[in-house]
C-alpha cells in the first residue's frame, strides 16, 4: 500500500475529508511515526470504534506474528528507553524496548507513559501488533490496559540492555555500552527547532568501532574519554548502524580506560553483506575482476563524482579533474563485494602516481591502459581488505582503508574457517570429518 492508498482507506473508513486526512497523516509520518501507528492514532482522533473489536487473545510472545491482530501478553520488561518524537506538531516522549517471556522476545513501543522499567513483569491487554522489517512489534497505546504483576516472570534472557558495539544492530533501543570516544567533532546543524549543536564521531570498544551522534552534547563525551552510556538507540546512517545518544541517555565518565581492539573483526563476505553494513571490518578473498571506471578517471570539480565523457550527472558539461581509483570485485566463495580504493591505495597497487598514469595513458593513447596495468597486477590474487562496508540496492561496497595481499596459508585459513563454522553451528559433524580427512 502506498501513502495515497492509506489516505483513501482512512478517509472512507472514518468518513472524513481526504485533504484533512492527508494533512494529518503526513504530519505523523514526517516525524517518523510508523504508518500503522499513525493510522491508529487518526482512527482514535476521528473516533472510529470499529478497529480492534473483540477481546484479544492471550498469546505467548513466540507465537506473535506480524499477522496477529491485537494480543494480550504477560512479559518481563528487558529494556525501556525514552525517546522524543514530534507528533502532531509537538514533542512527545515515547518509550521503546524489548519484552520477553519463556517463549521469545519482542520489541515494543509505548505511546503512553506507563512507567515501565527493566525487570518489571507486566500484562499488556489489547496491545497492537505491527510489522517492522519482517518482524512483529508491539504497540502499547491508549487502548492498551497495562497491569504490573507482583511475581516476576522467569525468562531465559538477560534483563537490561548491556551490549558490545559488535552486537548492536539497526533498530536496537535502550542499549547500554561502555566505550572510548575515538573521534569527536562538534557541528552546528539546522535542527527542527533552528540551529543546534551536535557531536558526532566514532566510539570503540574491544569488539569494534561504530559512528555516533550525540544530539544533546554531553560534556563527558570528548576525544580520548572512556564513558558508559545508558539508553542509547541505534539507527542506520549511510548504510551502517549508528549509535544515537539523546537527551534521555545517561552518560557517565568511567574511571578506567575501555580497551579498544586495533584489529577490525574478520568476517566472511556473505556474512558481512548479510548484516546490511559494518563500520569497520576485514574481508579476505580472491580479487576476481577490476570494474569499469577504475584506473585513471575524471571527477566533477563541483561534486567530486566521476564524470563520463566530460558529463557530470548533476552539473552537465564540466572540466573533469584527473584522479586515480580502483573498484575491484572480491570473492571468498560466500559472497562478493566491490572494494573501492582511493587515490593513495590506488597509487600503491599501480606502483605509480597520477603523473605516471597520465603519461601511460598518453603513450597508449588510451586512458584504459592504466586500468589494464592495475588488472594485471591484482586480478587472481588474494587480498585482505579492511574498511567501511555499506550495502544498498546496487550492491555491497567496501570503502577500503587498507588493502594488502594476503600472506595467509590458504589451507590453514580454510581449516580455521571450518572450525568457526563448526563452533557456531554446533552441528558440523560432516564438516569435521572433512577436515580430519
Ligand atoms: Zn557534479
Amino acid at each position: 500500500m502506498d501513502f495515497e492508498d492509506h489516505v483513501e482507506e482512512l478517509a472512507s473508513d472514518l468518513g472524513v475529508d481526504k485533504e484533512e486526512v492527508t494533512q494529518d497523516l503526513q504530519n505523523l509520518v514526517e516525524y517518523s511515526v510508523p504508518i500503522d501507528e499513525a493510522k491508529q492514532s487518526l482512527r482514535r482522533k476521528y473516533g472510529d470504534g470499529s478497529s480492534g473489536g473483540g477481546t484479544p487473545s492471550a498469546k505467548d510472545i513466540g507465537d506473535v506474528t506480524p499477522d496477529s491482530s491485537n494480543v494480550t501478553v504477560t512479559a518481563r520488561v528487558l529494556t525501556a528507553g525514552e525517546r522524543s518524537i514530534r507528533y502532531q506538531g509537538s514533542d512527545h516522549v515515547i518509550v521503546e524496548g524489548r519484552l520477553a517471556d519463556e517463549t521469545g522476545v519482542i520489541d515494543y513501543t509505548a505511546w503512553e507513559d506507563f512507567g515501565l522499567s527493566p525487570g518489571d513483569t507486566i500484562t499488556a491487554g489489547n496491545a497492537g501488533v505491527r510489522e517492522w522489517d519482517g518482524e512483529p512489534e508491539l504497540n502499547l497505546g491508549e487502548s492498551t490496559s497495562l497491569a504490573f504483576e507482583e511475581e516476576a516472570l522467569e525468562v531465559p534472557y538477560e534483563v537490561g540492555g548491556d551490549a558490545t558495539l559488535a552486537e548492536l544492530q539497526t533498530g536496537d533501543r535502550a542499549v547500554t555500552i561502555e566505550v572510548e570516544v575515538l573521534e569527536c567533532e562538534r557541528r552546528t546543524i539546522d535542527g527542527r527547532d533552528g540551529e543546534t549543536d551536535i557531536l558526532s564521531g566514532v566510539f570503540g570498544d574491544e569488539s569494534g568501532r561504530l559512528p555516533f551522534t550525540n544530539w544533546d552534547p554531553a560534556p563527558e563525551i570528548e576525544e580520548g574519554a572512556s564513558v558508559r552510556i545508558e539508553n542509547a538507540y541505534v539507527r542506520e546512517f549511510r548504510g551502517v548502524p549508528e549509535v544515537n545518544v539523546s537527551e534521555f541517555s545517561t552518560v557517565t565518565a568511567l574511571d578506567h580506560d575501555v580497551d579498544v581492539g586495533s584489529d577490525a573483526p574478520t568476517m566472511g563476505v556473505g556474512e558481512a553483506v548479510a548484516t546490511g553494513g559494518v563500520y569497520d571490518v576485514e574481508l579476505v578473498g580472491n580479487l576476481i575482476a577490476v570494474r569499469d571506471g577504475s584506473g585513471l578517471i575524471q571527477r566533477c570539480p563541483e561534486c567530486r563524482r566521476v564524470v563520463q565523457k566530460g558529463q557530470c550527472r548533476t552539473h552537465g558539461d564540466v572540466d573533469g579533474i584527473d584522479d586515480l581509483r580502483v573498484k575491484a570485485i572480491l570473492d571468498d566463495g560466500t559472497g562478493t563485494v566491490t572494494a573501492v580504493l582511493d587515490d593513495e591505495l590506488t597509487k600503491q597497487v599501480y606502483g605509480g602516481d597520477l603523473e605516471d598514469a597520465l603519461e601511460e595513458a598518453r603513450d597508449a593513447m588510451d586512458q584504459e591502459a592504466v586500468a589494464d596495468t592495475i588488472r594485471e597486477k591484482i586480478v587472481g590474487r588474494e587480498y585482505r581488505v579492511r574498511g567501511h562496508l555499506s550495502v544498498d540496492e546496487y550492491g555491497a561496497n567496501l570503502d577500503a582503508s587498507s588493502f594488502d595481499e594476503s600472506d595467509d596459508d590458504p589451507t590453514e585459513r580454510a581449516a580455521a574457517f571450518l572450525e568457526a563454522v563448526d563452533g557456531d553451528a554446533g552441528a558440523g559433524a560432516g564438516v569435521e570429518t572433512e577436515v580430519d580427512a
